[in-house]
């Protein structure tokens, strides 16, 4: 399939897409799936309403054509989708994708690591928020402890992954924690990403005064390590990467409220239940499962997401207020996919 450029009103291109396969996840972490919403009769969606793999094949294939490069596979735990190595593989199996990536909280990688390289995915993304085995067993709301993720990162930098770890920076949570991990992964020479605390949702508390900034963590590292910035590697890459000097090894800043990338978002995104939206603060999402299941053909999806795209003036982190952040009715991260 060939395609024209497609571009929002800001003159955005598309070029990634995150999909979310699952709602579900086996973790709690308060500042996405906080215990008090996400209970045991939380209701989660049924399988029939989860796009297909077949489903999501098709999709991957048009919006291909409309530029998109990049797919990342996201939830939710995208781990508990059943058969996941077997979307990878057809993923990647699509004319125009040039990289498809999976973020996870790595607790099943054990189980899962080796299937998915099989299947061809090279790159992974794995959560840890703190080294201390209390905090970090509280901070995922299940007791899980660090040595558990730490083996699976092992495994799977065994096995031939580019790993990266994200790392939710929450003040007065789990800064103590931020010169300990930069440290193990250091001398690992694996490159820990620091992500400011974000107003994903409406339930998980978040306040400007809860966030610890790009500043704050980069002056912290400083005391400890000589670092130098890095060139981007694209347009539109989120992380700020630095190496510590004299080293390959780098860290990475995700400064979505310090020092907002609107202006270069080329992301759009994909609900498990098959709704695209354009922000990952969006109130609401284009239905495009209806669409499919109505037996809409391809030039029909194309130009559905197209105009969804084409009318896009997104630019909510530019525009971040308290008042914004408390009132606006927004989609919830673990559904819509971080
Ligand atoms: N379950 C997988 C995981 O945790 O890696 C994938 C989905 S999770 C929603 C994707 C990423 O979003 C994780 O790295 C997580 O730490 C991050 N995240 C979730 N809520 C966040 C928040 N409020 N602020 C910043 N990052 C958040
Ligand atoms: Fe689950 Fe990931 Fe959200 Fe934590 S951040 S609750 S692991 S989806
Ligand atoms: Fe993109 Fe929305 Fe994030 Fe801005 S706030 S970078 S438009 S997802």
């Amino acid at each position: 399939m060939t395609g024209h450029a497609l571009t929002d009103r800001l003159g955005r291109p598309i070029r990634d897409l995150r999909i979310s396969v699952t709602d579900r996840c086996n973790f709690r972490c308060s500042y996405c799936m906080p215990k008090e919403v996400f209970g045991d009769d939380y209701v989660f969606l049924p399988k029939n309403e989860l796009l297909s793999f077949e489903e999501l094949h098709r999709l991957t294939g048009l919006f291909a054509s409309l530029g998109v490069k990049k797919i990342r596979l996201t939830g939710g735990e995208p781990l508990m989708r059943r058969g996941l190595p077997e979307l990878i593989k057809k993923i990647l199996s699509v004319e125009g994708i040039e990289d498809v990536g999976l973020t996870t909280n790595g607790v099943m990688l054990g189980q899962y690591a080796q299937p998915l390289y099989d299947a061809g995915l090279r790159r992974l993304n794995i959560s840890l928020d703190a080294l201390n085995p209390e905090l970090f067993g509280k901070l995922n709301g299940r007791g899980i402890k660090p040595d558990h993720i730490l083996k699976q990162i092992d495994l799977a930098q065994q096995i031939g992954f580019e790993i990266k770890i994200n790392m939710v920076i929450q003040k007065d949570v789990n800064e103590s924690e931020i010169l300990p991990m930069a440290a193990y992964f250091r001398d690992r020479n694996i490159t820990l990403r620091f992500i400011e605390f974000m107003d994903v949702g409406n339930d998980n508390g978040w306040s400007f005064d809860k966030v610890i900034t790009k500043k704050e963590i980069i002056d912290r590292l400083q005391a400890a390590y000589d670092l130098e910035p890095v060139d981007q590697d694209y347009f539109g890459e989120v992380a700020k990467r630095y190496r510590y000097k004299g080293t390959d090894a780098q860290v990475g800043f995700i400064t979505s409220v310090s020092e907002s990338f609107c202006s270069s978002c080329t992301r759009a995104r994909l609900s498990s239940d098959g709704k695209f939206y354009t922000c990952l603060f969006a109130s609401s999402g284009f239905d495009v499962r209806e669409l499919i299941r109505n037996g809409a053909s391809d030039a029909e999806l194309l130009d559905a997401i197209s105009g969804v795209w084409n009318s896009r003036s997104d630019r909510y982190s530019d525009e971040r207020t308290e008042q914004t952040a408390k009132n606006r009715n927004k989609i919830g991260m673990s559904y819509i996919g971080g």
